[in-house]
């Protein structure tokens, strides 16, 4: 069997497209919120540290993409998963879509991009002492054109791209991409010919349907708060068949607190959460104990 890579989105309630950083989202962005909000914000630290310690019970070493802004209000919180041994990516300066979540056109210009992008991947290398080589798109909205930048600007791999028949978040047509690891073309995210990019990109888990060629993703997230654990399971275990795969979560996932209510852009995105998503998550780990798991950083040097 294959290697496998457990990823961890590290972002609180505001950083969703419905309060922050998004075209439709009551406030423009994270320094706004800050601005304007009295009320109490925290609601990441308690379930982080649930998250470090249910990967300590199962032996397991994650790779955690943090925003990069979480640095500057959690003081702490990314030295403490860095010091229990996790590899850090950077998800994002303040988690804003880099891309039209509609017409998937740019939101932001590239020079912008790779100046937010450098700075928040030179924060985090400071506050965790390591260097910093691997993104994940914000909302995993994601151009081929950003690819280019992040290998610019010192990127070795990204983990945003989710095949499957329900969405396509992105800028391509995603032809001939599965769900192991590969590198894409030259201003696009298709497999790269002759010469394509250096950055190799981690695609997500998906069950492919048998006899129906129809794909469900299952690489977790948003999927594994509202299908069975055994479907991921499923998916996870076809994926890994495949090659290389990746399974992720959000620590604000297994909270059991209610997020202050922002905006209505989404009122169904929080309602399956708390302790029905941690124990997805542990039959998950639980099932595929037995699987060699990987840091992305390293598996970016090893699996093509
Ligand atoms: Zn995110």
């Amino acid at each position: 069997m294959n290697t496998l890579s457990i990823t961890v989105d590290i972002e609180d309630w505001y950083h969703i497209p419905s309060v922050t950083g998004s075209p439709f989202s009551v406030y423009k962005d994270v320094d706004e919120f800050f601005d304007k909000w009295n009320g109490r914000y925290d609601y990441l630290t308690e379930p982080t540290k649930r998250v470090l310690d249910m990967l300590d019970e199962f032996d397991v070493k994650a790779t955690f993409f943090v925003v990069a802004d979480v640095a500057d209000h959690y003081p702490g919180l990314v030295e403490s998963i860095a010091e229990r041994g996790h590899e850090i990516g950077c998800h994002g300066l303040h988690h804003a879509c880099k891309i039209d979540p509609k017409t998937k056109k740019p939101l932001m210009s590239v020079k912008d991009f790779e100046e937010r992008t450098l700075k928040a991947k030179e924060m985090l290398e400071r506050v965790c002492k390591q260097k910093v080589v691997g993104y994940r798109a914000p909302n995993a909205l994601v151009g081929g054109w950003m690819l280019d930048s992040l290998e610019k600007i010192g990127f070795k791999y990204d983990s945003s791209i989710s095949v499957n028949s329900l969405y396509n978040k992105t800028d391509s047509s995603l032809e001939g991409v599965s769900s192991y690891p590969y590198y894409p073309k030259k201003n696009g995210l298709e497999i790269g010919e002759e010469k394509g990019k250096k950055i190799v990109e981690f695609p997500w888990a998906y069950w492919n349907v048998f006899g129906f060629n129809f794909k469900i993703p299952t690489a977790g997230g948003p999927m594994l708060r509202f299908l069975g654990a055994h479907v991921v399971l499923k998916g996870l275990k076809q994926s890994l068949k495949r090659g290389h795969t990746i399974f992720y979560f959000h620590p604000i996932d297994i909270s059991n607190e209610k997020f202050p209510v922002v905006g209505k852009g989404r009122p169904l995105y929080w309602v399956v959460k708390g302790n029905v998503v941690e124990k997805k998550i542990r039959y998950i780990l639980k099932n595929l104990k037995d699987v060699n798991k990987v840091f992305l950083k390293d598996a970016a040097g090893e699996v093509l």
